[in-house]
Protein backbone atom coordinates (compact mmCIF):
# COMPACT_ATOMS: atom_id res chain seq x y z
CA UNK A 1 0.00 0.00 0.00
CA UNK A 2 1.78 2.92 -1.36
CA UNK A 3 -0.56 5.42 -2.65
CA UNK A 4 -1.89 7.75 -0.91
CA UNK A 5 -6.00 7.22 -0.89
CA UNK A 6 -4.90 3.84 0.59
CA UNK A 7 -3.36 5.52 3.83
CA UNK A 8 -5.99 8.06 3.90
CA UNK A 9 -8.33 5.16 4.99
CA UNK A 10 -5.47 3.10 6.68
CA UNK A 11 -5.44 6.44 8.92
CA UNK A 12 -9.10 6.64 9.23
CA UNK A 13 -9.64 3.01 10.06
CA UNK A 14 -7.49 3.29 12.80
CA UNK A 15 -9.07 6.31 14.17
CA UNK A 16 -6.40 8.82 13.43
CA UNK A 17 -7.23 11.86 11.94
CA UNK A 18 -5.07 12.84 8.74
CA UNK A 19 -3.27 15.67 9.78
CA UNK A 20 -0.89 17.87 7.81
CA UNK A 21 1.72 16.44 9.48
CA UNK A 22 1.28 13.03 8.74
CA UNK A 23 0.57 13.64 5.16
CA UNK A 24 3.73 15.32 4.99
CA UNK A 25 5.78 12.80 6.43
CA UNK A 26 4.43 10.21 4.15
CA UNK A 27 4.94 11.79 1.33
CA UNK A 28 8.69 12.24 2.16
CA UNK A 29 9.40 8.60 3.40
CA UNK A 30 7.77 7.61 -0.15
CA UNK A 31 10.06 9.84 -2.45
CA UNK A 32 12.56 9.25 -0.07
CA UNK A 33 12.83 5.45 -0.40
CA UNK A 34 15.32 4.59 -2.15
CA UNK A 35 17.48 5.66 0.06
CA UNK A 36 16.24 4.26 3.21
CA UNK A 37 15.99 7.55 5.14
CA UNK A 38 16.67 7.27 8.93
CA UNK A 39 14.07 9.76 11.10
CA UNK A 40 16.56 12.45 11.34
CA UNK A 41 16.83 12.83 7.06
CA UNK A 42 12.70 12.57 7.18
CA UNK A 43 12.70 15.26 9.33
CA UNK A 44 15.57 17.52 7.83
CA UNK A 45 13.06 17.52 4.74
CA UNK A 46 9.92 17.68 6.07
CA UNK A 47 11.13 21.05 8.27
CA UNK A 48 12.13 22.92 4.64
CA UNK A 49 7.94 22.68 4.63
CA UNK A 50 6.95 22.59 8.36
CA UNK A 51 9.58 24.52 10.10
CA UNK A 52 7.92 23.56 13.14
CA UNK A 53 7.55 20.25 12.81
CA UNK A 54 9.57 18.29 15.77
CA UNK A 55 11.53 15.37 15.22
CA UNK A 56 9.57 13.62 18.19
CA UNK A 57 6.16 14.35 15.93
CA UNK A 58 7.81 12.53 13.07
CA UNK A 59 9.53 9.20 14.90
CA UNK A 60 5.83 9.13 16.45
CA UNK A 61 4.30 9.29 12.90
CA UNK A 62 7.22 7.08 11.53
CA UNK A 63 6.18 4.19 14.14
CA UNK A 64 2.39 4.94 12.78
CA UNK A 65 3.32 3.95 9.05
CA UNK A 66 5.09 1.47 10.07
CA UNK A 67 2.23 -0.04 12.36
CA UNK A 68 0.34 0.72 8.93
CA UNK A 69 2.39 -1.77 7.53
CA UNK A 70 3.31 1.05 4.94
CA UNK A 71 7.08 1.29 5.62
CA UNK A 72 8.95 -1.15 7.81
CA UNK A 73 12.04 -0.17 9.65
CA UNK A 74 15.31 -1.97 9.30
CA UNK A 75 18.36 -1.71 11.60
CA UNK A 76 21.84 -2.52 9.34
CA UNK A 77 24.42 -1.61 11.37
CA UNK A 78 24.36 1.94 9.81
CA UNK A 79 24.11 3.72 13.57
CA UNK A 80 20.40 4.21 12.98
CA UNK A 81 16.78 3.04 12.35
CA UNK A 82 16.08 3.55 8.51
CA UNK A 83 13.01 3.10 6.91
CA UNK A 84 12.32 0.75 3.77
CA UNK A 85 9.09 1.40 1.72
CA UNK A 86 9.97 -1.50 -0.78
CA UNK A 87 7.13 -4.16 0.29
CA UNK A 88 8.41 -6.95 -1.60
CA UNK A 89 10.79 -8.86 -0.35
CA UNK A 90 14.33 -7.99 -0.98
CA UNK A 91 17.73 -7.87 -0.21
CA UNK A 92 20.41 -4.93 0.52
CA UNK A 93 23.57 -3.80 -0.02
CA UNK A 94 25.10 -1.86 2.43
CA UNK A 95 28.05 0.91 2.41
CA UNK A 96 30.38 0.61 5.84
CA UNK A 97 31.80 4.13 5.29
CA UNK A 98 28.42 6.34 4.42
CA UNK A 99 25.50 4.23 5.98
CA UNK A 100 24.13 4.32 2.32
CA UNK A 101 21.29 1.49 1.69
CA UNK A 102 20.03 0.32 -1.62
CA UNK A 103 17.68 -2.45 -2.68
CA UNK A 104 18.72 -5.57 -4.30
CA UNK A 105 16.36 -8.05 -6.06
CA UNK A 106 18.05 -11.13 -6.73
CA UNK A 107 16.89 -15.08 -6.37
CA UNK A 108 18.53 -16.28 -2.98
CA UNK A 109 18.22 -19.99 -3.07
CA UNK A 110 17.20 -20.95 0.28
CA UNK A 111 19.44 -21.82 2.55
CA UNK A 112 18.88 -24.66 4.83
CA UNK A 113 19.45 -24.15 8.75
CA UNK A 114 20.55 -27.59 10.32
CA UNK A 115 17.73 -28.45 13.13
CA UNK A 116 20.33 -28.36 15.76
CA UNK A 117 21.44 -24.49 15.14
CA UNK A 118 17.82 -23.82 14.35
CA UNK A 119 17.03 -24.44 18.56
CA UNK A 120 13.31 -24.53 17.83
CA UNK A 121 13.05 -21.34 15.81
CA UNK A 122 10.54 -21.32 12.63
CA UNK A 123 12.22 -19.65 9.68
CA UNK A 124 10.06 -16.92 7.97
CA UNK A 125 11.97 -15.88 5.43
CA UNK A 126 15.99 -14.83 4.59
CA UNK A 127 17.33 -11.90 4.14
CA UNK A 128 21.00 -10.87 2.57
CA UNK A 129 23.22 -7.98 3.28
CA UNK A 130 25.78 -7.56 1.06
CA UNK A 131 28.86 -5.21 2.87
CA UNK A 132 31.15 -3.20 1.49
CA UNK A 133 31.70 0.39 -0.09
CA UNK A 134 29.65 2.21 -2.25
CA UNK A 135 30.70 3.57 -5.79
CA UNK A 136 30.68 7.87 -3.87
CA UNK A 137 33.13 6.24 -1.42
CA UNK A 138 35.09 3.84 -3.92
CA UNK A 139 36.40 6.81 -6.03
ZN1 LIG B 1 14.86 -1.87 1.22
ZN1 LIG C 1 29.43 5.00 0.80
Amino acid sequence: MTNWQGIEEAFRAKGLRVTPQRSLVFRIVQKMGAEHPSAEAVHLWATRHMPTLSLRTVYAILDELEGLNTIRSIDLGTGSKRFCVNPHLHHHLVCDRCGKIKDVFVDVPPVEVPPEQRRGFSVRQQEVVFRGQCAYCRS
